[in-house]
């Protein structure tokens, strides 16, 4: 089977004001006029996603909640994700994970709600530093994988980001053989759980992904594409990583 379409994702954190709408335009003129190899995604704080929308560029959520709707002030949900217009939503970002205590059900939960409402979900997992000292990385990334999927998530609507934890806005990155051996295990992972579709499931590496970095990692196996925080900010930069897909 062929490498699936690989898809470059900048996730923009708590950064953006309204003023950001000028970013994507450029972003959207770069991709029209230059191409791109890869499918393209931003997303946005959920307070621009109206403002981002319609410009020629696919736009995400960054989390979801779990429920449909109801009683979770400041949450919002997949439903209103795809009302105004998203295809995808980030969940389990290590960021997440940490900063609010989200555990592996939760992180499933919540890939569960967004692929009821016809999202896919970009299921994130990574070892932290302490995890990775101690060689316990690929136990790790195996029970967050593992532990997820919802049990009913299909081959086209799940996207994994591998993203080692001590990667994330520090400038490090493991090596591509690293990165290999981590893929390698996600794949067979996917293939136990979707059989042959399982090869057809993007595996995005996500951690300091840079124009000057990015055709090492992306040509790595079972590379299909990247999650990218700080480099997703800047049109510019962002379509330098989205180049190595011509
Ligand atoms: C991220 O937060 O998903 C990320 C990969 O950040 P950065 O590219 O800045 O390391």
């Amino acid at each position: 089977m062929t490498a699936p379409k690989a898809l470059v994702a900048g996730n923009w954190k708590m950064n953006g004001l309204t003023s950001s709408v000028g970013e994507i335009e450029k972003l959207a003129r770069l991709v029209a006029e230059k191409g791109a190899g890869c499918d393209v995604l931003i997303c946005p704080p959920a307070t621009l996603i109206s403002n981002l929308s319609g410009k020629g560029i696919d736009i995400g959520g960054q989390d979801c909640h779990m429920a449909v709707s109801g009683a979770h002030t400041g949450d919002i949900s997949a439903a209103m994700l795809k009302d105004l217009g998203c295809n995808y939503v980030i969940v389990g970002h290590s960021e997440r994970r940490a900063d609010h205590g989200e555990t592996n059900d939760v992180v499933k939960a919540k890939a569960l709600a967004a692929q009821d409402q016809g999202l896919t979900a970009i299921i994130c997992v990574g070892e932290t530093d302490a995890e990775r000292e101690d060689g316990s990385t690929l136990d790790v990334v195996t029970s967050q994988v593992r532990g997820s999927i919802p049990e009913t998530a299909m081959a086209d609507n799940t996207v994994i980001a591998y993203e080692p934890v001590w990667a994330i806005g520090t400038g490090k990155t493991p090596t591509a053989d690293d990165v290999a051996d981590v893929h390698a295990v996600i794949r067979n992972l996917l293939m136990d759980r979707f059989g042959d579709a399982g090869e057809k499931v993007r595996i995005q590496y996500g951690g300091s992904v840079k124009a000057s970095n990015a055709a090492e990692l992306m040509s790595v196996p079972n590379v299909n594409g990247a999650l990218v925080g700080g480099a997703s900010l800047k049109a510019e930069d962002f379509y330098g990583i989205i180049a190595t897909y011509q």
